[in-house]
């Protein structure tokens, strides 16, 4: 049977009509990326999308594209008369067959194809479908097109044409198989846990559903599905593995999704070490698909440690320039500004940026305007030229006084330094972050190196300056180090609240080239416990109740100690692809507000849906819209 399409030509403005052939019993014989030298002589059916055609008059050459590569097909009247002709007809993106020879070139190799050496000669041309002209071309002069990125978002389908996408989204079924076989292969279950839930605590807000059949109610999407993976540990399948995907309402950064996909895994009758093992193990795993050297296992260090000589819990340690403390040099200082810091128990710390003693006034004003997006208030340099050592605080300190601070950093000539003093967070946060950034620019990161770390020893609470509570930093579920339940319990049972900040939890993050890969913790496995972090966490016994009874009922039934661990997928496929734009590893991602611009979602729903649950939307969607 035939078809007819009939379509506007949208160059000529003429109408053109092509018959469309049927698929029939036609079978491809090899893809687009396979042909090799050897197979010459031989018959071959491909099939395929359009790429490119160039019309040499006797000769006309199409490029011709599947997901596995491209390959040369060569039309003339002398292999075909009426393939020749139905050629002319051709246009970017058409899906076509080809019947033909497959032949050795003649002296014109192409070494940038796979299938480079032959060229296929068509004996019979089947145009299996017409296509537009695209929006955007997705390849010029020889190289992918990236155009603007909300263009490609909402025509997706032909932004996935593009072979690094396709790529990126081949390394994640990769992934996504390197890690099921591993966790199969060292006794995990997989176990598959409900979409629609109850709201579970990962400190974002949730996704809800409302209920039909209970009017007035509604679910919760998974934050992640943290207490039921710990309710099958109290069922008694000790070993449990998901393929997870999670949501999670929050704010949207650039290497974050509405929905993302974790590795999430729970074992029982479990120490720290076990848990560690097991990603050691399959993270080595994942990342023997990158061929490069995997450190395991993992060196460790504590989240104090991280923070002192990083300024950061999620250190990058693929090069140095840690954190110096020169706050001790400043204990009986003249100077207003760093005694002040001093006095209220701040702290004065500085990085040492190799070889950048040239800095020029301009990019040294550039790094004072970035300090101060992190909350500090300047930033002071010292730089040993060769000519002499310069600094912004020569005048109040004094050459000696310049000198020996940056001995006391460990600076050489050549090198500068850079001083940030204040709060400690804000130090830490703006001397971790001016850490990378120069590093970046100096280009003293070095690529295809992979360095993980196991970040241990979180702070149990964070102070939350809106509520005035102590919010788990990890979740609830964590447990205390032993050490620290003492003071837990003081600060619980006699008021001393203060004291929780100090509280360590067995919580601990897998980093990677200063990306949180993913982040678990031993759990509590004894309800009294349990009661008490909600307590210290400002949750009256009748809300705990209300929200996690099931959970609290359930632990008192014979709770195994356990542990367990969640992986960002995305994140690893993130660092695996070299892109630092989770959208290129997402068949179909959300823009920075949330949108599927191709499904046009989030989008509206027919007032007879609202009304049969019972609800009503009292903002208007298009005032709100760009928002
Ligand atoms: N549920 C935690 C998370 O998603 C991970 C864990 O504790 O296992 O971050």
């Amino acid at each position: 049977m035939r078809l007819y399409a009939r379509f506007l030509d949208c160059l000529g403005a003429k109408k053109l009509e092509i018959m469309l052939d049927n698929l029939g019993n036609l079978e491809r014989t090899h893809t687009c990326g396979e042909l090799r030298e050897e197979d010459a002589g031989s018959e071959a059916v491909l099939m395929g999308w359009v790429a490119k055609t160039r019309d040499l008059g006797n000769f006309t050459f199409v490029d011709l594209r599947d997901r596995y590569g491209v390959t040369q097909v060569v039309f003339a009247e002398a292999f075909s008369k009426e393939a020749h002709e139905k050629v002319k007809t051709l246009r970017g993106e058409y899906v076509i067959a080809v019947r033909g020879d497959v032949v050795e070139r003649e002296g014109t190799h192409n070494p940038k194809l796979a299938t480079g050496d032959v060229e296929v000669r068509a004996k019979e041309l089947f145009i299996l479908n017409t296509a537009k002209t695209t929006p955007f071309q997705l390849e010029v002069a020889g190289k992918e097109n990236v155009v603007n990125e909300d263009t490609r978002l909402k025509h997706r389908y032909l932004d996935l044409r593009r072979k690094s996408l396709q790529d990126n989204l081949i390394v994640r079924a990769n992934v996504l198989r390197k890690m099921r076989d591993y966790m199969d292969s060292v006794g995990f279950l997989e176990l598959e846990t409900p979409i629609l839930l109850r709201s579970t605590p990962e400190g974002a807000r949730d996704f809800i559903v409302p209920s039909r059949i209970q009017p007035g109610k509604f679910f919760a999407l998974p934050q992640s599905p943290q207490i039921l993976k710990q309710i099958t540990m109290i069922s008694g399948f000790d070993k449990y593995y998901q393929i997870a995907r999670c949501f999670r309402d929050e704010d949207l950064r650039a290497d974050r999704q509405p929905e993302f996909t974790q590795l999430d895994i729970e074992m029982s009758f479990a120490n720290r070490e076990m848990v560690f093992r097991v990603m050691e193990g399959v993270m080595a795993s994942v990342f023997s698909l990158t061929g490069a050297e995997f450190e395991v296992p993992f060196p460790r260090m504590t989240y104090r440690d991280a923070m002192r000589r990083y300024g950061v819990d999620k250190p990058d340690v693929r090069f140095g320039m840690e954190l110096q403390d020169l706050t001790g040099e400043f204990s009986d200082t003249d100077f207003a500004p760093f005694a002040s810091v001093v006095e209220s128990d701040g702290e004065i710390k500085c990085v040492v940026a190799k070889g950048c003693s040239g800095y020029s006034r301009k990019i040294l004003d550039g790094l004072q305007d970035f300090v101060k997006r992190y909350g500090a208030g300047g930033l002071a340099w010292i730089k040993l030229e060769d000519g002499g050592t310069k600094s912004s605080l020569m005048k109040p300190l004094g050459e000696n006084k310049i000198s020996s601070l940056a001995e006391k950093a460990g600076a050489e000539k050549g090198d500068a330094v850079f001083i940030v003093a204040g709060r400690k967070s804000i130090v830490a946060a703006s001397l971790g972050a001016l850490r990378k950034e120069i590093a970046k620019n100096e280009d003293l990161i070095p690529d295809g190196v992979y360095k993980p770390l196991w970040v241990t020893e979180f702070p149990m609470f964070e102070y939350n300056e809106d509520t005035g509570n102590y919010d788990p930093m990890h979740h609830p579920f964590t447990s205390l180090m032993d050490e620290d339940i003492p003071l837990f319990k003081r600060a619980v049972e006699d008021g001393e609240t203060d004291l929780l900040g100090q509280i360590r939890a067995r919580a601990y993050d897998i980093v990677i080239n200063g990306y949180e890969i993913g982040s678990g913790s031993i759990r509590v496995h004894q309800s009294a416990i349990q009661e008490l972090i909600f307590k210290a966490q400002g949750l009256t016994k009748e809300r705990a109740k209300e929200r996690f009874g099931f959970f609290l009922d359930a632990l008192e039934y014979g709770t195994p100690p356990h542990g367990g661990f969640a992986a960002g997928i995305d994140r690893v496929i993130m660092i695996l692809c070299g892109t630092e734009n989770i959208r290129d590893v997402l068949a179909f991602p959300k823009t920075a507000s949330a949108q599927d611009l191709m499904m046009d979602s989030p989008g509206d729903v027919d007032k007879s849906q609202l009304d049969e649950l019972g609800l009503s939307v009292t903002v208007d969607p298009e005032k709100n819209a760009g928002d």
